[in-house]
């Protein structure tokens, strides 16, 4: 007789993090040892955002498990040539024999120097995935913290392609890494580009969707439809980077054409901004010679005084006024005076006079009505003077904002988009108070957790922010790591996450074009990259795969092949998501549009056998550093935070690792977890792994007024440097200073960036620029090629499964170019016809895909393509902008960031 033994069914909690909209907390269903299915996690409905629901992304998750083409074993190359057309000849090697391999690479390193002739780490670590990959390294980062110097700047498209100016500018401004809308609490959204139904996870698709229902109204402007254009009240089809140009007529119509003593709030405007502080003729603040603080002018008392004087209760916004102080310039250059001086927000209202309606409607194809009436509509919406309660605590109520989307808010135009977009948030007192635009995380300041408690007190009544010294005697006159964060972006500060800040494409840019008077370009003795693929995801791929075939030596861990580590010399099997084990921060704010009313830990754990001789990425590390000879180094990083964010020890516990033990994976990890949930509980709660892996996460309430830091700058009595930025202009003339005693003028362009009050440029006339600079005629590229996000493809780790791509093929534009059907049509382009997309520097090719929403003079390649190495991703035939786009310092902004825009020709090949 047959006896049905019944399937043995488990749930196991775990996080996805495969996008920085989450992490998010789903369960996997395990049949008899075997992930056979995802499902959102109930259990945490409460307190997720998104009520335990994750996104499609992760249902892909068991696929990627089984996924027959990962890579099983450590490989080894054995061909010495690398080449797109040389066969690695991976060889099988174990475990041991890996590590043996890479240690003493490492070891051989380290008897060399760490730095080599140039001053550059002779160690490089590249983790791509937009900042993710913090949450699959284990402790991996206490590894490269107990190494010393390594060169982390070497970039995979960071930088080029996040929100760049958003991330630099708005944590200066407001510590915002990223800004987003307060959704449930704002009525008019003005979105320049912002898809956040494709990049804003579960999370925000969700807050979009309720919102909606509420009525909020979303105008879209871009210039192709997008996943969120389509879900939006109104799209308005704006040529490419021009939104600075509509920006800037929103500021004249709102301070120009409406009364603005009427329509503003003046007392934010007053109180919390830089709008009363007098400003000398050389553009310098006009300060008190004694105290040295910046000076109003007292409309009651008729004379200048410090900003922060009690007895002020009205400073002058406009006019012009006579007054005594003295002005100190870049480096510290004084001058006394007495004369004609005027408030920053006089200054503000005169550099937006020329910029009407009709003047931006030339540049940006955007009727002047609309941009009046848009104006109109923001006023309206804003209800200056209306208050909210929430938790007790009342608070302006300002339910509008203007969002940002990528390439609006990176490369050049970026600070002027940011700049305007903040200043009319400041206009209105809608900056970071309910309905507003508010931060979500920081990243260059510290404390992380929460970014109340990063608003320190700074110079002038503004926030400090740990910007890279520009004066002759601290100035980093050497780059510490190739792409010279430090030496070059005063505002990318110096922080954990300042390497991945920087003008990460450089590294690669000057090994075949080096800059006068600079350290010569130099390749790391050794390279190890994690969740990165810069030979598809960075600019101009044909030329970071040049140099790719000069690394002399390559550790790569790997899923399956792929395009940049087929340039490897190693191979180790990747222990994915499902695989390894992590406890990792959620909740609280954090970016897109994660606002949770709690925060706490959550556990990535393995679910089931791995098929592969994988290793948990914690047990590579602490292997590496026994056999580097750094041990107790790594341990005692592990016990500060290094990889984990909490120390081991704290007051009351202590949970340490002892110096010279080879712990397990399980057993570090089963520490931070005590210690996490002491630290989190004051000592009341301790939880260990097991704890853990039967719940899953661990919280505690975070209360709704850490989204806002309008309460906590009141209290603290600071201000936005916003409209007017004496600190922007000073960092620019002191290292435009510093930069030409050493003879070096190829960062000149840069340097004009630093205005205090940006105006427009022909921002898209610098990319047509570049058909000259290779000896062609920018008439022979009408279209702009452009780049939007896929929510199935976003971050790009998930080209190699069969799942994604089937959902991809129910939503419009993916596998192949998006083109204007008329715009099409006058080319003889018809649905589904193979077109040839030419740039001054490439070409690339895809099958049409007819619409009508995209502009005539536009066309689309969703995501980032290209692959020939990758399994199954090779055979999509996706068109990429990054074979066309060029990797070119004229293309490189200030902060070191450039925007997915390339002019190009397109014609049909066959029929
Ligand atoms: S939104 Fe991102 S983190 Fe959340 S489930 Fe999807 S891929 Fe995972």
């Amino acid at each position: 007789m047959d006896v049905t033994v019944p399937a043995r069914v488990e749930k196991v909690p775990t996080y996805c993090y495969q996008c920085v909209a989450g992490p998010d907390l789903l369960k996997v269903i395990v049949r008899d040892g075997i992930a056979v299915g995802v499902e959102p996690n109930a259990d945490v409905a409460a307190e997720h955002p998104a009520c335990g629901k994750v996104c499609v992304r992760a249902y892909g998750l068991v696929q990627k498990l089984y996924n027959p083409a990962r890579i099983r074993t450590p490989l080894r190359r054995t061909n010495p040539r690398k080449g797109r057309r040389e066969d690695p000849g991976w060889e099988p090697i174990s475990w041991n024999e890996a590590l043996d391999l890479l240690a003493g690479k490492l070891r051989a390193l380290r008897s060399t120097g760490l730095v080599d002739a140039a001053g550059y780490p002779r160690l490089a670590a590249t983790f791509g995935s937009g900042g993710i990959a913090p949450a699959y390294l284990g402790t991996f980062a206490a590894f490269l913290a107990a190494w010393g110097p390594v060169d982390q700047g070497i970039g995979s498209g960071q930088g080029v392609k996040c929100y760049h100016s958003e991330h630099l500018y708005g944590e200066f401004w407001h510590r915002a890494f990223t800004v987003a809308a307060d959704v449930p609490r704002c009525d008019f959204v003005l979105s320049f580009g912002y898809n956040g139904d494709a990049s804003g996870g579960v999370t925000g698709v969700w807050r979009h969707a309720e919102a909606r229902v509420r009525g909020l109204r979303w105008v879209q402007l871009e210039p192709h439809l997008s996943v969120t254009g389509a879900g939006a009240t109104e799209w308005v089809p704006i040529r490419p980077k021009t939104d600075p140009a509509v920006l800037f007529a929103l500021l004249h119509a709102v301070l120009l054409e409406h009364d603005w003593r009427a329509v503003c709030d003046v007392v934010f405007l007053e109180r919390m901004t830089s709008s009363p502080y007098l400003v000398g003729p050389a553009g310098w603040y006009l300060r008190d010679p004694g105290s040295g603080k910046p000076l109003v002018w007292d409309r009651d008392r008729d004379r200048a005084v410090p900003f922060d004087d009690p007895a002020c209760v009205r400073p002058a916004l406009d006019g012009e006024y006579i007054a005594a102080g003295v002005e100190v310039g870049a480096d510290g250059v004084r001058r006394s005076l007495s004369e004609r001086v005027r408030p920053a927000f006089q200054l503000l209202l005169e550099h937006v006079r020329p910029y009407t309606p009709e003047w931006a409607a030339e540049i940006a194809d955007v009727p002047a009505a609309t941009i009046r009436s848009l104006a109109a509509e923001y006023l309206a919406s804003a209800t200056v003077g209306a208050t909210i309660e929430i938790d007790g605590v009342t608070y302006p109520h300002r339910p509008v904002a203007v969002l940002l989307g990528k390439s609006v808010c990176n490369g050049w135009g970026g600070y002027e988009a940011c700049w305007a977009r903040t200043t009319l948030a400041a206009l209105v007192g809608a900056l970071e108070v309910p309905g507003g635009i508010l931060g979500t995380a920081v990243r260059l300041n510290r404390p992380a957790q929460n970014r109340l408690d990063s608003v320190r007190p700074g110079p002038d009544g503004f926030m400090d922010q740990p910007l890279n010294a520009t004066t002759r005697e601290h100035w980093q006159a050497a780059p510490h790591i190739r792409n010279a964060y430090r030496t070059l972006v005063p505002l990318a500060g110096n922080s954990a996450w300042s390497a991945a800040l920087g003008p990460a494409h450089l590294p690669w840019l000057f090994l075949e074009d080096p800059p006068e008077h600079w350290p010569a370009p130099t390749l790391p003795d050794v390279w190890l990259i994690y969740r990165t693929n810069p030979a598809i995801s960075n600019w101009e791929t044909g030329r970071i795969e040049r140099d790719l075939e000069r690394f002399p030596f390559v550790a790569a861990f790997a899923y399956t092949q792929d395009e940049t580590n087929w340039y490897a010399d190693l191979l180790l099997p990747e222990a994915t998501d499902l695989e390894s084990v992590q406890l990792y921060r959620v909740g609280g704010t954090k970016y897109i549009e994660q606002y949770w009313h709690h925060a706490g830990w959550a556990l990535r754990q393995p679910v089931a056998a791995s098929a592969c001789d994988t290793r948990d990425l914690t047990d590579v590390a602490t292997e590496l550093a026994a056999r580097v000879g750094i041990l107790d180094g790594y341990l005692e990083a592990v016990n500060r935070g290094a990889g984990s964010t909490v120390p081991l020890r704290g007051e009351g516990w202590d949970f340490a690792l002892a110096p010279g033990s080879r712990p397990a994976a399980a057993e570090i990890w089963d520490r931070v977890c005590r210690a996490a949930t002491a630290s989190l509980s004051g000592g009341r709660d301790v939880r260990d792994l097991e704890w853990f892996r039967r719940n899953g996460a661990y919280f505690v309430p975070f209360e709704t007024r850490n989204y806002f830091l309008h309460g906590t700058m009141v209290a603290k009595g600071l201000r936005y440097e916003l409209p007017y930025q004496e600190r922007i202009k000073r960092m620019g003339e002191e290292l435009a200073a510093r930069l030409h005693e050493r003879g070096i003028t190829w960062w000149d362009v840069q340097l004009d960036e630093y205005q205090p009050l940006p105006g427009w440029r022909d921002f898209p006339g610098i990319w047509r620029g570049t058909a000259a600079a290779h000896g062609r005629s920018a008439a022979e590229f009408p279209f702009w090629l452009l780049t939007s996000r896929s929510m199935q493809y976003s971050w790009g780790s998930n080209v190699s499964l069969p799942i994604l791509a089937d959902v991809a093929r129910n939503v419009k534009g993916h596998f192949g170019l998006m083109l204007n059907r008329g715009a099409a049509e006058r080319l003889g382009i018809a649905e589904g016809d193979l077109v040839e997309i030419e740039s001054p520097t490439g070409r690339t090719r895809g099958r049409a895909i007819l619409r009508e929403g995209v502009r005539p003079d536009v066309a689309v390649a969703l995501q980032q393509f290209g692959h020939w190495a990758t399994p199954f991703a090779r055979e999509l035939q996706m068109p990429s902008l990054n074979e066309v786009a060029s990797m070119d310092l004229a293309l490189t902004d200030a902060t070191g960031s450039g925007a997915d825009l390339v002019p190009v020709a397109i014609r049909r090949l066959d029929r």
